[in-house]
């Protein structure tokens, strides 16, 4: 019945934000009490005793006074790290910016998140040590999809569960559709064959176990154009850190050619 106890614990920063004048409002997400908010009192004064443990993009070894209501408190922490490249890397700190935006959004405070936490771990870990960033991502996005109840049909045909034949992805049937199917969604995504495989492999694919990714740069343009529209009109959600990434990717790889209509980017089976 105890409403809050010591413990040690596992966490990684997922945002602060200043509080009062001195203090500290930091949300941490931690390995065995799901996403807290730590008071940190003294935390903008120089000097603060803590104050590496609580950088952005740092995973240590807290120990704290964990409330089940409310805010919990830091006492102190062993062996912090900070992920390097994603805190001095713009375009790395916007995409590991985006995936703690998900797990804010797709997790409720104070649940553990199990197999996700060691999950989110590992893909900012591959981010900070230079995995593509960009597909680093679109694995979270749609493995996480099932977090926002969304659970595409991503392995065989929804209607009727073939797995030998080109493959485009069906809103309306909630995941794939064989070639054979095609004619009952004229919405399909008109997905290309390489495009609607990476989806595939992303919904499977074991972050821990992964070697070396090379996706093209135009399946990649393609994937995102997929994911987006997967989440803006299955989930619908609209993150600022999301924008984010979306200003800089227009600014960044010139997207004017993918702005043709879905329908124009057709199956080709060998798009490279
Ligand atoms: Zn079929």
């Amino acid at each position: 019945m105890a409403e809050h106890r010591f413990e040690d614990f596992n966490g990684l920063v997922m945002y602060r934000k200043n509080y009062k004048e001195k203090d500290m409002l930091v949300k941490i997400l931690t390995d065995r009490f799901g996403k807290k908010m730590f008071y940190l009192r003294g935390a903008n004064k120089p000097k603060f005793r803590l104050s590496a443990a609580i950088l952005p993009f740092t995973q240590a070894a807290y120990g704290g006074d964990i409330r089940d209501d409310g805010l919990s408190f830091l006492n102190n922490v062993k062996s912090a790290s900070q992920f390097q490249s994603i805190s001095n890397d713009l375009f790395l700190n916007a995409y590991a910016t985006y995936i703690l935006g998900l797990v804010d959004v797709g997790f409720p405070d104070s649940e553990p998140l199990g197999s996700w936490y060691p999950k989110i771990e590992q893909a900012l870990t591959l981010i900070d040590e230079g995995f593509d960033a960009a597909v680093i991502t679109h694995i979270i996005e749609i493995q996480m999809l099932q977090v926002f109840g969304v659970q595409p049909q991503l392995q065989v045909c929804a209607v009727c569960g073939r797995s030998d034949l080109p493959f485009d992805y069906s809103e309306h049937y909630g995941g794939l559709l064989c070639q054979r199917h095609w004619h009952l969604d004229h919405n399909r995504f008109h997905g290309s064959q390489r495009a609607i495989y990476y989806l595939r492999l992303f919904s499977v694919i074991d972050l821990f176990q992964i070697q070396s990714v090379n996706v093209k740069q135009t399946t990649q343009m393609e994937l995102k154009t997929i994911i987006d529209r997967i989440y803006q009109d299955t989930v619908g959600l609209s993150l600022k850190s999301k924008q984010f990434i979306d200003k800089m990717y227009s600014f960044d790889r010139q997207l004017p050619q993918l702005k043709k209509m879905p329908s124009e980017i057709d199956s080709t089976p060998k798009d490279d």
